[in-house]
Protein backbone atom coordinates (compact mmCIF):
# COMPACT_ATOMS: atom_id res chain seq x y z
CA UNK A 1 0.00 0.00 0.00
CA UNK A 2 1.27 3.47 -0.92
CA UNK A 3 1.59 6.09 1.52
CA UNK A 4 -0.92 8.33 1.67
CA UNK A 5 0.69 12.17 1.68
CA UNK A 6 -2.87 13.49 3.42
CA UNK A 7 -1.15 12.25 6.52
CA UNK A 8 1.22 13.73 6.95
CA UNK A 9 1.80 17.17 9.07
CA UNK A 10 4.56 19.47 7.84
CA UNK A 11 6.87 17.27 10.24
CA UNK A 12 5.92 14.35 8.97
CA UNK A 13 6.34 15.26 5.24
CA UNK A 14 10.12 16.95 6.15
CA UNK A 15 10.67 12.91 7.25
CA UNK A 16 8.70 11.60 4.01
CA UNK A 17 11.07 13.67 2.36
CA UNK A 18 14.38 12.85 3.88
CA UNK A 19 13.54 8.97 3.61
CA UNK A 20 13.56 9.39 -0.23
CA UNK A 21 16.41 11.37 -0.47
CA UNK A 22 14.77 15.07 -0.83
CA UNK A 23 15.34 18.20 1.59
CA UNK A 24 13.12 19.67 3.54
CA UNK A 25 12.12 22.69 1.39
CA UNK A 26 10.34 20.09 -0.80
CA UNK A 27 8.28 19.32 1.93
CA UNK A 28 7.18 23.06 2.21
CA UNK A 29 6.33 22.88 -1.50
CA UNK A 30 4.58 19.65 -0.98
CA UNK A 31 2.41 21.16 1.46
CA UNK A 32 1.55 24.14 -0.76
CA UNK A 33 0.34 21.77 -3.41
CA UNK A 34 -1.79 19.38 -1.41
CA UNK A 35 -3.27 22.01 0.73
CA UNK A 36 -3.44 25.22 -0.45
CA UNK A 37 -3.78 24.17 -4.34
CA UNK A 38 -5.52 21.37 -3.65
CA UNK A 39 -3.56 19.05 -6.26
CA UNK A 40 -3.89 15.24 -5.53
CA UNK A 41 -1.92 14.58 -8.87
CA UNK A 42 1.66 14.90 -8.72
CA UNK A 43 1.96 15.29 -12.56
CA UNK A 44 0.17 18.77 -11.89
CA UNK A 45 2.75 19.98 -9.64
CA UNK A 46 4.65 22.58 -12.09
CA UNK A 47 7.76 23.20 -10.07
CA UNK A 48 8.83 19.84 -9.21
CA UNK A 49 11.20 18.15 -11.31
CA UNK A 50 9.67 15.62 -13.46
CA UNK A 51 12.37 12.83 -12.19
CA UNK A 52 11.03 13.87 -8.59
CA UNK A 53 7.55 13.68 -9.61
CA UNK A 54 8.09 10.18 -10.44
CA UNK A 55 9.38 9.12 -7.61
CA UNK A 56 6.54 10.72 -5.58
CA UNK A 57 3.73 8.66 -7.92
CA UNK A 58 5.74 5.46 -7.25
CA UNK A 59 6.16 5.86 -3.26
CA UNK A 60 3.13 7.76 -2.30
CA UNK A 61 -0.41 9.20 -2.88
CA UNK A 62 -2.51 11.97 -2.38
CA UNK A 63 -6.14 10.18 -1.02
CA UNK A 64 -8.52 12.20 0.59
CA UNK A 65 -11.86 10.29 1.71
CA UNK A 66 -14.39 10.06 -1.25
CA UNK A 67 -17.09 12.23 -1.56
CA UNK A 68 -20.42 10.56 -1.65
CA UNK A 69 -22.68 13.64 -1.49
CA UNK A 70 -22.66 17.31 -1.48
CA UNK A 71 -25.53 19.34 -0.77
CA UNK A 72 -26.38 23.18 -0.37
CA UNK A 73 -29.64 24.84 1.70
CA UNK A 74 -31.05 27.34 0.47
CA UNK A 75 -29.82 29.27 3.40
CA UNK A 76 -26.26 28.15 1.97
CA UNK A 77 -25.00 25.72 4.51
CA UNK A 78 -23.58 23.15 2.79
CA UNK A 79 -23.04 19.38 3.57
CA UNK A 80 -20.61 16.64 1.97
CA UNK A 81 -20.71 13.05 3.17
CA UNK A 82 -17.65 11.32 2.76
CA UNK A 83 -16.85 7.51 3.01
CA UNK A 84 -14.46 6.66 5.55
CA UNK A 85 -14.85 2.28 4.43
CA UNK A 86 -17.21 -0.20 5.52
CA UNK A 87 -20.34 1.36 4.67
CA UNK A 88 -19.38 4.57 7.20
CA UNK A 89 -19.83 8.04 6.37
CA UNK A 90 -18.96 10.81 7.85
CA UNK A 91 -20.40 14.72 7.53
CA UNK A 92 -18.68 17.76 7.20
CA UNK A 93 -20.89 21.06 7.61
CA UNK A 94 -19.86 24.40 6.00
CA UNK A 95 -21.73 27.41 7.57
CA UNK A 96 -21.40 30.63 5.68
CA UNK A 97 -21.90 33.79 7.80
CA UNK A 98 -21.55 37.48 6.49
CA UNK A 99 -18.19 37.58 8.34
CA UNK A 100 -17.03 34.05 8.57
CA UNK A 101 -17.14 31.02 7.51
CA UNK A 102 -17.41 27.89 10.43
CA UNK A 103 -16.32 24.22 8.96
CA UNK A 104 -17.82 21.54 11.40
CA UNK A 105 -15.36 18.42 11.16
CA UNK A 106 -15.61 14.65 12.58
CA UNK A 107 -12.83 13.16 14.29
CA UNK A 108 -14.51 9.76 15.44
CA UNK A 109 -16.47 7.33 13.48
CA UNK A 110 -19.04 6.96 16.69
CA UNK A 111 -18.15 7.33 19.93
CA UNK A 112 -17.25 5.44 22.78
CA UNK A 113 -18.70 8.29 25.30
CA UNK A 114 -22.17 7.63 25.56
CA UNK A 115 -23.25 10.62 26.15
CA UNK A 116 -27.11 9.87 27.05
CA UNK A 117 -28.62 12.61 24.21
CA UNK A 118 -26.22 12.67 21.91
CA UNK A 119 -27.04 9.91 18.85
CA UNK A 120 -23.37 9.46 17.80
CA UNK A 121 -22.83 8.08 21.26
CA UNK A 122 -25.93 5.69 21.35
CA UNK A 123 -23.56 4.20 18.49
CA UNK A 124 -21.40 3.27 20.22
CA UNK A 125 -17.48 3.39 18.90
CA UNK A 126 -16.49 2.30 15.71
CA UNK A 127 -13.07 4.06 15.46
CA UNK A 128 -10.67 7.02 15.30
CA UNK A 129 -10.49 8.79 11.73
CA UNK A 130 -6.93 9.04 10.45
CA UNK A 131 -5.00 12.60 9.83
CA UNK A 132 -6.43 12.00 5.99
CA UNK A 133 -10.01 11.28 6.77
CA UNK A 134 -9.66 14.34 9.18
CA UNK A 135 -7.65 16.85 7.12
CA UNK A 136 -9.42 15.08 3.88
CA UNK A 137 -12.59 17.27 5.42
CA UNK A 138 -11.50 20.45 5.11
CA UNK A 139 -9.31 19.90 2.03
CA UNK A 140 -12.53 19.00 0.03
CA UNK A 141 -14.66 21.50 1.50
CA UNK A 142 -11.71 24.52 0.88
CA UNK A 143 -11.16 22.80 -2.45
CA UNK A 144 -14.80 22.56 -3.83
CA UNK A 145 -15.60 25.82 -1.64
CA UNK A 146 -12.62 27.61 -3.33
CA UNK A 147 -14.28 27.43 -6.77
CA UNK A 148 -17.23 28.73 -6.11
CA UNK A 149 -16.25 31.87 -3.58
CA UNK A 150 -16.67 35.00 -3.98
CA UNK A 151 -15.44 37.50 -1.48
CA UNK A 152 -18.58 39.32 -1.47
CA UNK A 153 -19.54 38.79 2.43
CA UNK A 154 -15.96 41.13 3.01
CA UNK A 155 -13.39 38.38 3.94
CA UNK A 156 -10.98 36.56 1.90
CA UNK A 157 -11.42 32.93 1.97
CA UNK A 158 -14.48 30.93 2.14
CA UNK A 159 -13.44 29.05 5.48
CA UNK A 160 -12.23 30.86 8.31
CA UNK A 161 -12.92 28.64 11.60
CA UNK A 162 -13.43 25.04 12.35
CA UNK A 163 -14.48 23.78 14.90
CA UNK A 164 -14.33 20.27 16.10
CA UNK A 165 -18.14 19.25 16.63
CA UNK A 166 -19.02 16.38 14.25
CA UNK A 167 -19.09 12.96 15.22
CA UNK A 168 -16.74 11.78 18.01
CA UNK A 169 -14.58 12.57 20.57
CA UNK A 170 -11.54 15.00 19.36
CA UNK A 171 -9.29 14.24 22.34
CA UNK A 172 -9.82 10.42 22.46
CA UNK A 173 -7.97 10.16 19.07
CA UNK A 174 -5.05 12.94 20.15
CA UNK A 175 -2.46 12.43 18.45
CA UNK A 176 -4.45 12.31 14.70
CA UNK A 177 -6.48 15.53 15.87
CA UNK A 178 -3.35 17.36 16.60
CA UNK A 179 -1.46 16.69 13.62
CA UNK A 180 -4.76 17.74 11.72
CA UNK A 181 -4.72 20.98 14.17
CA UNK A 182 -1.09 21.85 13.07
CA UNK A 183 -1.91 21.53 9.43
CA UNK A 184 -4.70 24.05 9.81
CA UNK A 185 -3.03 26.12 11.38
CA UNK A 186 0.81 25.95 9.06
CA UNK A 187 1.16 28.49 7.10
CA UNK A 188 2.24 26.41 4.14
CA UNK A 189 -1.56 24.28 4.47
CA UNK A 190 -4.19 26.49 5.45
CA UNK A 191 -3.36 29.06 7.75
CA UNK A 192 -5.66 29.24 9.98
CA UNK A 193 -5.78 31.86 13.47
CA UNK A 194 -5.56 29.80 16.93
CA UNK A 195 -8.10 31.79 17.76
CA UNK A 196 -10.39 30.67 15.44
CA UNK A 197 -9.95 26.54 15.43
CA UNK A 198 -11.99 24.98 18.33
CA UNK A 199 -11.99 21.74 19.92
CA UNK A 200 -15.17 20.56 21.70
CA UNK A 201 -14.85 17.92 24.24
CA UNK A 202 -16.76 16.15 26.75
CA UNK A 203 -14.25 16.88 29.63
CA UNK A 204 -11.32 14.83 28.92
CA UNK A 205 -8.84 15.87 31.69
CA UNK A 206 -5.45 14.75 31.07
CA UNK A 207 -5.89 15.20 27.12
CA UNK A 208 -7.07 19.09 27.99
CA UNK A 209 -3.45 19.48 29.38
CA UNK A 210 -1.80 18.02 27.07
CA UNK A 211 -3.65 20.21 24.15
CA UNK A 212 -2.76 23.21 25.99
CA UNK A 213 0.91 22.39 25.75
CA UNK A 214 0.74 20.66 22.42
CA UNK A 215 -1.00 22.76 20.27
CA UNK A 216 -3.42 25.25 22.08
CA UNK A 217 -6.83 26.47 20.33
CA UNK A 218 -9.86 27.66 21.62
CA UNK A 219 -11.56 24.93 23.69
CA UNK A 220 -15.13 24.51 24.38
CA UNK A 221 -16.32 22.23 27.03
CA UNK A 222 -19.94 19.91 26.78
CA UNK A 223 -20.58 20.94 30.46
CA UNK A 224 -24.83 19.95 30.31
CA UNK A 225 -25.41 19.72 33.75
CA UNK A 226 -24.69 22.22 36.80
CA UNK A 227 -24.01 19.16 38.86
CA UNK A 228 -21.91 16.05 39.40
CA UNK A 229 -24.92 14.08 40.09
CA UNK A 230 -26.90 15.29 37.07
CA UNK A 231 -23.49 15.70 34.87
CA UNK A 232 -22.88 11.56 35.88
CA UNK A 233 -26.40 10.81 34.23
CA UNK A 234 -26.00 12.47 31.45
CA UNK A 235 -22.07 12.55 30.10
CA UNK A 236 -20.81 9.07 32.20
CA UNK A 237 -17.39 10.44 31.31
CA UNK A 238 -18.02 12.79 34.36
CA UNK A 239 -18.30 10.18 37.17
CA UNK A 240 -13.87 9.85 36.26
CA UNK A 241 -13.68 13.22 35.40
CA UNK A 242 -16.04 15.05 37.89
CA UNK A 243 -17.45 19.21 37.26
CA UNK A 244 -14.76 20.56 40.19
CA UNK A 245 -11.56 18.45 38.99
CA UNK A 246 -12.89 20.08 35.09
CA UNK A 247 -13.20 23.40 35.80
CA UNK A 248 -9.77 23.52 37.24
CA UNK A 249 -8.57 21.93 33.96
CA UNK A 250 -10.57 24.85 32.20
CA UNK A 251 -8.67 27.17 34.09
CA UNK A 252 -4.95 25.94 33.45
CA UNK A 253 -5.84 25.89 30.00
CA UNK A 254 -6.89 29.63 29.88
CA UNK A 255 -3.18 30.26 30.89
CA UNK A 256 -2.13 29.18 27.36
CA UNK A 257 -4.93 29.47 25.86
CA UNK A 258 -5.28 31.81 22.19
CA UNK A 259 -8.44 33.08 23.48
CA UNK A 260 -9.56 34.73 27.21
CA UNK A 261 -12.64 32.38 27.66
CA UNK A 262 -13.67 28.80 27.35
CA UNK A 263 -16.82 28.42 26.04
CA UNK A 264 -19.49 25.77 27.66
CA UNK A 265 -21.85 23.91 25.83
CA UNK A 266 -25.30 23.08 27.82
CA UNK A 267 -27.90 21.14 25.53
CA UNK A 268 -31.11 22.20 26.51
CA UNK A 269 -33.05 19.11 27.76
CA UNK A 270 -36.91 18.86 28.74
CA UNK A 271 -37.43 19.15 32.38
CA UNK A 272 -34.06 17.82 32.82
CA UNK A 273 -31.48 20.31 32.98
CA UNK A 274 -33.45 23.59 31.99
CA UNK A 275 -35.50 24.87 35.47
CA UNK A 276 -34.44 28.26 36.88
CA UNK A 277 -32.99 27.16 39.92
CA UNK A 278 -30.56 24.94 37.86
CA UNK A 279 -29.53 28.38 35.87
CA UNK A 280 -28.61 29.43 38.93
CA UNK A 281 -26.55 26.59 40.04
CA UNK A 282 -25.16 27.31 36.89
CA UNK A 283 -24.19 30.15 37.60
CA UNK A 284 -22.61 29.69 40.77
CA UNK A 285 -20.53 27.34 39.40
CA UNK A 286 -18.81 29.33 36.02
CA UNK A 287 -19.13 32.41 37.59
CA UNK A 288 -14.98 32.93 38.49
CA UNK A 289 -14.27 31.05 34.95
CA UNK A 290 -14.05 33.39 31.99
CA UNK A 291 -16.43 31.83 29.64
CA UNK A 292 -19.26 31.89 27.45
CA UNK A 293 -22.45 29.84 28.01
CA UNK A 294 -23.54 28.00 24.31
CA UNK A 295 -27.32 26.55 25.09
CA UNK A 296 -27.66 24.45 22.60
CA UNK A 297 -31.68 23.42 21.91
CA UNK A 298 -31.53 19.13 22.26
CA UNK A 299 -32.21 17.60 18.56
CA UNK A 300 -33.77 14.67 19.23
CA UNK A 301 -33.90 11.55 17.33
CA UNK A 302 -35.38 7.98 17.95
CA UNK A 303 -35.76 6.65 21.20
CA UNK A 304 -33.86 9.21 22.87
CA UNK A 305 -35.99 9.34 25.89
CA UNK A 306 -35.25 13.21 25.68
CA UNK A 307 -37.18 15.99 24.79
CA UNK A 308 -36.33 19.63 23.42
CA UNK A 309 -36.82 22.48 26.15
CA UNK A 310 -39.39 24.62 24.94
CA UNK A 311 -38.35 28.10 23.85
CA UNK A 312 -39.47 29.94 26.96
CA UNK A 313 -37.58 27.76 29.12
CA UNK A 314 -35.01 28.20 27.10
CA UNK A 315 -35.30 31.86 27.29
CA UNK A 316 -35.72 31.88 31.18
CA UNK A 317 -32.43 30.05 31.32
CA UNK A 318 -30.66 32.59 29.26
CA UNK A 319 -32.00 35.31 31.41
CA UNK A 320 -30.61 34.08 34.60
CA UNK A 321 -27.21 33.37 33.08
CA UNK A 322 -27.60 36.76 31.77
CA UNK A 323 -28.63 38.71 34.70
CA UNK A 324 -25.37 37.41 36.33
CA UNK A 325 -23.27 38.84 33.84
CA UNK A 326 -22.67 35.54 31.85
CA UNK A 327 -22.07 36.26 28.41
CA UNK A 328 -24.52 32.87 26.72
CA UNK A 329 -25.93 32.73 23.27
CA UNK A 330 -28.49 30.08 21.70
CA UNK A 331 -27.93 28.00 18.86
CA UNK A 332 -29.49 28.74 15.81
CA UNK A 333 -30.88 26.04 13.39
CA UNK A 334 -29.40 26.09 9.75
CA UNK A 335 -29.05 24.34 6.82
CA UNK A 336 -31.90 21.51 7.98
CA UNK A 337 -33.72 21.24 4.70
CA UNK A 338 -31.09 19.51 3.03
CA UNK A 339 -30.63 16.79 5.80
CA UNK A 340 -33.26 14.14 4.28
CA UNK A 341 -31.71 14.36 0.64
CA UNK A 342 -28.21 12.24 2.03
CA UNK A 343 -30.29 9.02 1.41
CA UNK A 344 -29.55 5.83 2.78
CA UNK A 345 -25.95 6.03 2.58
CA UNK A 346 -25.75 8.08 6.03
CA UNK A 347 -27.77 5.83 7.70
CA UNK A 348 -26.89 6.43 11.21
CA UNK A 349 -24.73 9.43 10.67
CA UNK A 350 -28.04 11.33 9.67
CA UNK A 351 -29.53 12.07 13.02
CA UNK A 352 -25.87 13.27 13.96
CA UNK A 353 -25.89 15.64 10.95
CA UNK A 354 -29.25 17.70 12.02
CA UNK A 355 -27.85 18.01 15.19
CA UNK A 356 -24.69 19.21 13.86
CA UNK A 357 -26.16 21.71 11.91
CA UNK A 358 -28.14 23.92 14.63
CA UNK A 359 -24.26 23.72 16.45
CA UNK A 360 -22.15 25.63 14.85
CA UNK A 361 -21.94 29.07 14.34
CA UNK A 362 -21.68 30.17 18.16
CA UNK A 363 -18.97 28.08 19.43
CA UNK A 364 -16.91 29.57 16.35
CA UNK A 365 -16.96 32.94 17.92
N1 LIG B 1 -17.47 14.93 21.64
C1 LIG B 1 -17.35 16.33 21.69
C2 LIG B 1 -17.60 17.03 20.37
C3 LIG B 1 -18.71 16.52 19.49
S1 LIG B 1 -20.33 16.77 20.06
C4 LIG B 1 -18.22 16.90 22.77
O1 LIG B 1 -19.03 16.17 23.33
O2 LIG B 1 -18.06 18.07 23.08
C5 LIG B 1 -20.57 18.52 19.81
C6 LIG B 1 -21.64 19.11 20.71
O3 LIG B 1 -22.96 18.64 20.38
C7 LIG B 1 -21.44 18.75 22.17
O4 LIG B 1 -21.62 19.86 23.01
C8 LIG B 1 -22.53 17.73 22.38
O5 LIG B 1 -22.86 17.57 23.72
C9 LIG B 1 -23.65 18.28 21.56
N2 LIG B 1 -24.73 17.31 21.29
C10 LIG B 1 -24.65 15.98 21.20
N3 LIG B 1 -25.85 15.42 20.92
C11 LIG B 1 -26.73 16.43 20.84
C12 LIG B 1 -28.14 16.51 20.56
N4 LIG B 1 -28.87 15.42 20.33
N5 LIG B 1 -28.71 17.73 20.53
C13 LIG B 1 -27.98 18.85 20.74
N6 LIG B 1 -26.64 18.84 21.00
C14 LIG B 1 -26.02 17.65 21.06
FE1 LIG C 1 -19.24 11.50 22.27
FE2 LIG C 1 -19.53 14.19 22.35
FE3 LIG C 1 -21.60 12.54 21.73
FE4 LIG C 1 -20.68 12.59 24.22
S1 LIG C 1 -21.64 14.30 23.11
S2 LIG C 1 -21.19 10.73 23.06
S3 LIG C 1 -18.50 12.88 23.88
S4 LIG C 1 -19.74 12.84 20.55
Amino acid sequence: MSINLLDFDAKGLTGFCAEIGEKPFRARQLLRWIHRAGEADFDAMSDLAKGLREKLSAAAVIEPPKVISDHTAPDGTRKWLLSVGAGNGIETVYIPEKSRGTLCISSQVGCALACAFCSTGRQGFNRNLTVAEIIGQLWWANKALTETFTSEAGRERPITNIVMMGMGEPLTNFENVVMSLDLMLDDNAYGLSRRRVTVSTSGIIPAMDRLRERCPVALAVSLHAPNDALRDQLVPINRKYPIRELLAACERYLQSAPRDFITFEYVMLDGVNDSVAQARELVQLVRDIPCKLNLIPFNPFPDSGFRRSSANAVSRFRDVLMEAGLVTTVRKTRGDDIAAACGQLAGKVLDKTRRVHRSIAEAAG
